[in-house]
């Protein structure tokens, strides 16, 4: 794939990862896999200058608002912060504020990096007023009546208008009770404190909030009616006003003393109550803050030193092999269990067979694992000189460990796979899959009784679901199956019968093709617009036009391309959703894109010759940001854009009085968002 195919399957895909991270606080990616996507965007941005625009996600702070929340725009912006790795990027920090504050006589203050998420609270009259998540950095979410539930200075002894910034986070021993209930009561859990705290905080039922543990750790206060001259003074009228200012925090004049601290904070960050990522160095002097501004993304006064990610030794004790929804068998180590970073580890993911042969990785051997952030540890590596002759190599299989056939490996990929159709954990991976949330979303059929009904042959592939009423009706359920109460067997047909109807996107999702998830999958549905436009094109085997879909790339048309070269996958498809002459058992509505962006709802009209995009990449661009493109001018069209040249169209709008901008303008509009 070119660098430009990638570079935009990456904004793609970034976007698409902090959208689910930051609106729907149940992020799809690890933070080290997502960190590894950025790095290769910026990699990418660096070679070609170019093709960075405002859009990019190096340019943007977190994502848009949820549309069920009010905004507030806040008074100044809410950044994020750059991130320092190692001692030389630090002394590069250092070296760019002497020089851009004109001066060597600069001193640091040093905090913890609180790893929650950010909130700005207005204080009015000494009283709180409002209270906003960050969202994209100008417009947040208005969380005022959670926040109220916590316990936070309602009144404080200040009458100037301000804004108190801070982080909110969750405490580990709350995350660990909070998710233990969740297991119990059958939900999903939270991948870490931080999801925690921000899935607890954006709730619209303040009560929810109430019920979960939350705490702020404020560390500025913005006002245009007070003057502060230091960090260290906004700290202490923090404390002073009833806050709760973390006790960590020091004043340093040199990078030695500064590097000493970040040391001892490392070095103690699990005995902390709460999870910290780093810390931050912010400039003390407040003038000269001022005096050196900000990027679009970052204050020049401040940067996160980033803690390596969180390691601890422990030993294998067995290596056992997964099968996953697309066959790829994934091999996991069990572990003898350790504490990282607050949680207990029993078992860690060793991605798969090269990964172990290419580090050597033994069963009995001592190993050091890694929790970067997210659930899934990994093994690093193994410590060769603590290795016994106890330590085994461990023999891949060749064999499915399910359904016993031959394992393969293709060529170009590094994933060995289980290719047999019919092989049984991958349809049951398959199937929880196919009647997941974002997908068909039936309530009440978790793993295991997908695996009982499945043992039974009650439901073998995607469609029984929806003949396992008419065909075993509720009395299967009642007499024979153990644990299922009149109640829930009632509420799982309503749930059948509920999802019959459901949008093209969410069931091309569910149909589980290989790098196809939620975002991709609204692409493809945008593309088609209709299921059966979708079919007839897959009979053709017309794939073409998927490739100059903004943000989808060969491979990914690739995996659509093949998944229907399976004859069995038609089958479903067509018993699902009918075959043009036969109804299947449930109705796709067509797609409607709704796109949370700037021209939701707006419907652009393009004419004239434009200098800057073809027509294909204004159209693309403008329908990111979720609009309609058209192609004549009506009483619906919003706005035109006008290139050179126009003719016909640019008339008809000025008759009908419609808005006309032209092709800078709608470059601003593509910049700002
Ligand atoms: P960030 O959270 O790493 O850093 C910026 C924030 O630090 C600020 O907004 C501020 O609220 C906070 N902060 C904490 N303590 C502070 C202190 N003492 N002083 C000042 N600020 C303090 O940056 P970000 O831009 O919000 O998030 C980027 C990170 O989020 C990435 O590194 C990535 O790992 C993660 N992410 C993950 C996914 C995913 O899918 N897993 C998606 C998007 C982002």
């Amino acid at each position: 794939m070119d660098k430009k195919n990638r570079y935009t399957e990456l904004k793609k895909l970034l976007d698409s990862y902090s959208r689910q991270y930051y609106l729907l606080d149940d992020p799809s990616v690890s933070d080290a896999e997502y960190d590894k996507l950025y790095n290769e965007l910026l990699a990418i941005e660096k070679e070609f200058p170019e093709f960075k625009t405002a859009s990019s996600p190096s340019q943007k702070v977190g994502a848009k608002t949820s549309k069920k929340f009010k905004k507030i725009t806040h008074s100044t912006e809410m950044l994020s912060l750059e991130n320092a790795y190692n001692e030389d990027d630090i002394t590069n920090f250092i070296d760019r504020v002497k020089k851009l504050a004109e001066t060597d006589d600069v001193q640091f203050v040093l905090e913890p990096k609180f790893d929650g998420l950010s909130i700005s609270i207005k204080y009015k009259n000494g009283l709180l007023v409002n209270a906003a998540t960050r969202g994209d950095g100008h417009v947040g979410e208005d969380v005022t009546q959670n926040v109220m539930t916590m316990n936070i200075p309602q009144k404080i002894p200040l009458t100037a208008e301000l804004e108190i910034r801070g982080e909110i986070i969750m405490l580990k021993k709350d995350f660990q009770e909070l998710n233990q209930q969740r297991e119990q009561n059958g939900e999903k859990i939270f991948a870490n404190p931080r999801n925690a705290a921000a899935g607890s905080l954006r709730q619209l039922d303040p009560e929810i909030t109430r019920g979960r543990k939350l705490y702020l750790c404020p560390y500025a206060i913005i006002s245009s009616d007070m003057s502060f001259s230091t960090q260290i003074e906004v700290l202490e009228t923090l404390r002073t006003c009833g806050f709760n200012v973390s006790q960590y925090f020091t004043l340093c004049d040199t990078q030695e003393e500064a590097y000493k601290f970040y040391l001892n904070m490392e070095k103690h960050r699990a005995d902390l109550e709460y999870d910290i990522d780093g810390i931050v160095y912010k400039l003390n002097d407040l003038n000269l803050q001022k005096k050196l501004g900000a990027s679009t993304k970052f204050p020049r006064h401040s940067i996160a030193y980033k803690f390596p990610a969180e390691k601890a030794e422990t030993t294998i004790t067995k290596i056992i092999v997964q099968v996953g929804r697309t066959g790829n068998i994934t091999p996991v180590a069990e572990l003898k269990p350790v504490t990282v970073g607050g949680a207990v580890v029993s078992r860690a993911t060793l991605h798969n067979k090269d990964e172990i042969e290419k580090k050597d990785i033994r069963v009995g051997d001592r190993v050091l694992i890694q929790r970067a952030g997210d659930v899934i540890p990994q093994v690093l590596y193994p410590i060769v000189n603590e290795r016994t002759s106890d330590s085994k190599p461990f023999v891949f299989p060749d064999k499915c460990p399910c359904c016993g056939s031959l394992l393969v490996k293709e060529a170009a990929e590094v994933a060995i796979k289980c290719i047999n159709l019919d092989c049984e954990a991958q349809i049951i991976e398959h199937l929880a899959h196919f009647v997941s949330k974002n997908a068909f979303d039936i309530d009440g059929l978790g793993e295991q009784s997908i695996k009982y009904l499945f043992d039974r042959r009650i439901i073998r592939s995607a469609p029984d679901i929806f003949e396992i009423e008419n065909r075993n009706g509720r009395e299967f359920y009642l007499q024979n199956a153990e644990g299922w109460g009149r109640q829930s067997v009632e509420n799982l047909f309503t749930s059948i019968n509920n999802a019959k109807n459901i949008s093209l996107d969410r069931f091309i999702y569910s149909l589980g093709i290989p790098q196809t998830g939620r975002s991709v999958s609204k692409l493809i549905a945008k593309f088609f617009g209709s299921y059966k436009n979708m079919l007839e094109n897959i009979r053709s085997e017309n794939y073409d036009g998927l490739l100059s879909i903004y943000g989808i790339g060969e491979s990914i048309v690739e995996d659509f391309r093949n998944f229907f070269k399976n004859e069995h996958n038609i089958t479903v498809l067509t018993r699902l959703a009918g075959d043009g002459n036969n109804p299947g058992y449930v109705l796709v509505s067509d797609m409607e894109y709704i796109e949370e962006g700037v021209l939701s709802g707006k419907t652009v009209v393009f004419t004239g010759s434009l200098k800057r995009f073809t027509r294909d990449e204004a159209k693309n661009a403008a329908e990111r940001l979720g609009a309609k493109v058209a192609s004549s001018v009506s009483s619906k069209t919003s706005f035109v854009v006008v290139g050179e040249n126009a003719g016909s169209k640019l008339d008809d709008a000025r008759k009908k009085g419609i808005k006309i901008i032209t092709e800078e303008d709608f470059e601003k509009i593509i910049e700002k968002n």
